[in-house]
């Protein structure tokens, strides 16, 4: 059986995430009411978010990820970008750039929750 993902189950992980270190300080990162959350089938990447213009997507490839410590993992990976582009800590450059700002993110949620922050970005 395949993870049964749904948008709204995302964005209740997405609310979980927020309420702790290291997003909990960050004032401006959007509550989800505030972001898109898409299921996709993406066979090249697992999970990005892209500024809408108006409100962060957040998109996870159904085909990447069957357990939920993968989303929780990736979910935390998007929301590292999120939080570099609310605080303009965006280090510019592809999607594949990740800056001081995020690598501190990163080792901070990976202790918190228990990921391997080789396998995070
Ligand atoms: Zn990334």
């Amino acid at each position: 059986m395949s993870h049964p993902l749904t948008p709204d189950s995302i964005a209740l992980l997405y609310e979980y995430h927020r309420s702790l270190p290291p997003f909990r300080s960050i004032k401006k990162m959007p509550h989800a009411d505030g972001v898109e959350f898409r299921i996709v089938k993406d066979r090249a990447r697992i999970a990005w978010c892209q500024w809408m213009g108006d409100r962060f997507r957040i998109a996870i490839s159904a085909n990447g990820v069957s357990q939920t410590a993968t989303l929780a993992m990736y979910l935390g990976h998007e929301m590292c970008h999120v939080a570099e582009d609310v605080t303009g800590h965006n280090p510019g450059g592809n999607e594949n750039v990740h800056g001081a700002y995020f690598r501190k993110l990163a080792a901070r949620f990976c202790k918190i929750h228990g990921f391997d922050l080789k396998a995070f970005f």
